[in-house]
């Protein structure tokens, strides 16, 4: 690691949710659940699958590296002009962009304490220093992360939910925090969940790029669409800063079965809607399952819930695998006593209940 640069000397490796196969083999069993990485339980879209195969005969070129279908698609669909719209390889992508675009060694970034774990990656990824600013009750302390910008901060980063924890803040707060930023510090609102949330003062993102022209809200196709392992996401900005994000963006960065299926994605308004409520009958399920139990949870309006073992989290996690159900340890988000399970289908959910029934009141 010495010929790194000096951010990514820092970095720990990310580590992705366990594989299905690899404990199916560990175990020699073939029903193993996975709730481990958020997401759809409903799998794809009928037609987003439809037209990713149908899209398979032109994989001999290369796809459009402007995304244009595809923006102009979203751009109807969000009310947005196209000309706002970057897209990514993932989301994760989008973030990496922002970071590149506008972090230099000795800038810095801010979060909050138990964000997302690709902030401080790509925050790292660039020499740019990251600020972790304690959080309220798991959530975001926005008051807080106004206080700890500075002359060198750049960019923030907000999780509106956030993830691993699931909690979310109100259009007041986040008009407070906006209204406090300077217009040079880029404003990233990571909306990954956005379509899961139902409470009626939870912020449209997209309704403050007018008055914030330093706000970059980031969305995906791998949640309620189900398209995690195509890797499609956007964000949505004032037009000079998606002009900024197109520069250093690669031109072909989104491939095309993905630009095929999250086209017509978009466009299967029952699948989202099926999805939304699964989801919520899911928390619901998995909320009571765990209060039954006996578990804290972190109350969450995303698709997992993160809950207290009351005790090492590591011990419980293992004891699932056991059980042959993959769930999510929050250690390395300084929550070593906490796990995330995604909300999955009725019968997944209950296998999970089921196995933690098991592993802790033995
Ligand atoms: N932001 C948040 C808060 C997330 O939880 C995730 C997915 N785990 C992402 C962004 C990235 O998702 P993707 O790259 O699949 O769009």
């Amino acid at each position: 690691t010495q010929l790194a640069n000096n951010g990514v000397q820092q970095l720990r490796p990310y580590q992705p949710g366990k594989p299905v196969e690899e404990l199916q083999r560990e175990l020699g069993l073939r029903d193993v659940v996975k709730l481990a990485s958020n997401e759809n339980p409903l799998g794809p879209s009928h037609r987003a699958l439809e037209a990713a195969r149908r899209s398979l005969d032109q994989i001999h070129l290369y796809p459009d590296g402007a995304g244009f279908e595809l923006k102009h698609a979203l751009a109807d669909n969000l009310g947005v002009s196209s000309d706002r719209i970057t897209l990514g390889n993932g989301s994760n992508d989008v973030l990496e962009l922002v970071a590149r675009a506008y972090l230099q060694p000795g800038d810095e970034a801010v979060f909050s304490e138990y964000a997302f774990a690709i902030y401080p990656l790509v925050t790292l990824g660039c020499s740019a220093k990251p600020v972790s600013v304690d959080s309220h009750l798991y959530g975001h302390d926005l008051a807080a992360m106004a206080d700890a910008i500075t002359e060198r901060t750049r960019v923030v980063f907000l999780a509106n939910p956030n993830n691993p924890t699931g909690t979310w803040f109100n259009d007041q707060a986040l008009d407070n925090f906006l209204a406090r930023v300077p217009e040079r510090v880029i404003v990233v609102l990571d909306e990954a969940y956005f379509e899961y949330v139902e409470e009626s003062h939870y912020p449209d993102g997209l309704k403050r790029l007018d008055r914030y022209p330093n706000l970059v809200v980031t969305r995906t196709f791998s949640k309620i669409h189900g398209l995690a392992g195509l890797r499609v996401g956007y964000a949505v900005s004032h037009p000079q800063i998606a002009d900024v994000l197109n520069r250093v963006r690669q031109p072909f960065n989104v491939n095309i079965p993905a630009l095929a299926a999250a086209q017509a994605a978009l466009g299967d308004l029952d699948h989202i809607e099926n999805s939304k409520g699964e989801n919520t009958a899911g928390l619901v399920q998995l909320a009571e399952g765990l209060d039954a139990l006996g578990f804290t949870q972190i109350p969450s309006v995303a698709n997992f819930i993160a809950f207290d073992c009351g005790g090492d989290a590591e011990t419980v996690y293992q004891g699932l695998l056991r059980e042959g159900v993959i769930v999510r340890p929050l250690g390395g988000y300084g929550l070593p006593n906490h796990l995330r399970v995604t909300a999955g289908t009725a019968r997944d959910n209950e296998r999970f209940l089921q196995a933690l029934k098991q592993v802790t009141c033995r």
